[in-house]
């Protein structure tokens, strides 16, 4: 039986029912491909309804501030998607007279959509012939075809898309997509149980006994340390509790985002040596000659590439500091509440 009917069959017993499967609307297939990178099914569902229940169309997400939308992603992590993602949505409405390309190419040139999206929204919103390739994917089709080629580079991924290209239903391409994602999630698993496949009699990782060797990987790109101080200074005013924000710039992680006054380090400082240089830094950015200081122990937060070890210092004033830095915002605890943080600050501010 050729792959794409075993594939079929399979999907009809054991496929998943997902809220942005079998609908046509790209806006919301593509809202969903989008809150799926890097991101678990079962935690992408929530983000998912609740965009779709903020925004319905492309027109509402364009019209939202980027403040909005990055604090409805909050807690999803790579902010850069939701940046890109409203973005496009701008370019939609204001190049495209709000209508969501329906070619391939098209929807490639949004910003934030690569390959793997532009396939996925192509299949399931215009039943285009382009395989999606994924990470499952790669695993479950080098092992029935005993692919050593390195997975995630260009030469691996032009591999996989030609061999996909022989298999893929034309008729159905978004129902083969939909059974080649949730097969190698689902069945093709990294410990797989090859005794229920029904690709076990032609599976050449399991003849070869190669199941365990197969995808390879290219080795990991190694990963930085980076050591963040944060200042959380507070003062009262009447009933009202104020700090200072920083909204992140650049194009370091988190653009956009607020944090705490930050002091980014080389290295740990040293335990015995903290208080002291806490206190220079508040004198030297704010004016604050004396306070109480509780130093928080390390919070440890894991990015792709990057490990940030975080100590959060906190400085109970009585009054108002005499002078604060230009990039930093007076904000009352009210406010913090309505504005995009990373996960790392919001954490903090919950265990409070
Ligand atoms: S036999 Fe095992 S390794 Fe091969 S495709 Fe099936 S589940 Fe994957």
């Amino acid at each position: 039986m050729a792959l794409s009917q075993k594939l079929d069959s399979w999907y009809t017993d054991f496929g998943r029912t997902l809220p942005w499967r079998g609908i046509d609307n790209p806006y919301r297939i593509w809202l969903s491909e989008i809150i799926l990178q890097q991101t678990r099914i079962e935690q992408g569902r929530d983000y998912y309804h609740r965009f779709v229940e903020a925004f319905p169309d492309v027109q509402a997400l364009a019209a939202a501030s980027e403040e909005q939308v990055l604090r409805l992603w909050q807690g999803l992590g790579y902010y850069s998607r939701a940046r890109n993602m409203h973005a496009a949505a701008q370019y939609i409405v204001r190049e495209l007279g709000g209508t969501f390309p329906s070619t391939y190419e098209g929807i490639a040139r949004l910003k934030g959509v690569g390959r793997y999206t532009a396939a996925a929204v192509a299949s399931f919103a215009f039943r285009l012939p382009h395989p999606v390739i994924d990470g499952n994917v790669y695993r479950f089709i080098s092992r029935l075809y005993g692919i050593a080629t390195p997975i995630a580079t260009d030469a691996a991924y032009r591999e996989f898309e030609a061999l996909l290209l022989k298999h893929i239903d034309r008729r159905r391409p978004d129902r083969f997509n939909a059974a080649l994602m949730d097969f190698g999630s689902l069945q093709c698993k990294p410990k797989p149980d090859c005794t229920a496949c029904p690709f076990a009699d032609e599976c050449v990782a399991l003849g070869t006994g190669k199941v365990d060797l197969l995808p390879v990987r290219m080795p990991k790109a190694q990963v930085k340390h980076r050591f963040f101080y944060y200042f959380h200074i507070c003062w009262k005013e009447g009933d009202t509790t104020c700090t200072f924000m920083q909204r992140r710039q650049g194009h370091d992680i988190w653009r956009g985002l607020f944090e705490f006054p930050l002091l980014e380090t080389e290295g740990a400082i040293p335990d015995d040596g903290l208080h002291a240089r806490a206190l220079d830094f508040l004198k030297q950015s704010f004016g604050i000659t004396h306070a109480g200081l509780t130093i928080s122990d390390e919070h440890r937060h894991q990015l792709t590439h990057r490990t940030i070890h975080a100590r959060f210092i906190a400085a109970e004033l009585p009054e108002e500091p005499p002078f604060h830095p230009s990039n930093s915002l007076r904000m009352t605890c009210q406010e913090i509440k309505n504005t995009p943080l990373p996960r790392l600050i919001d954490r903090y501010l919950h265990s409070l």
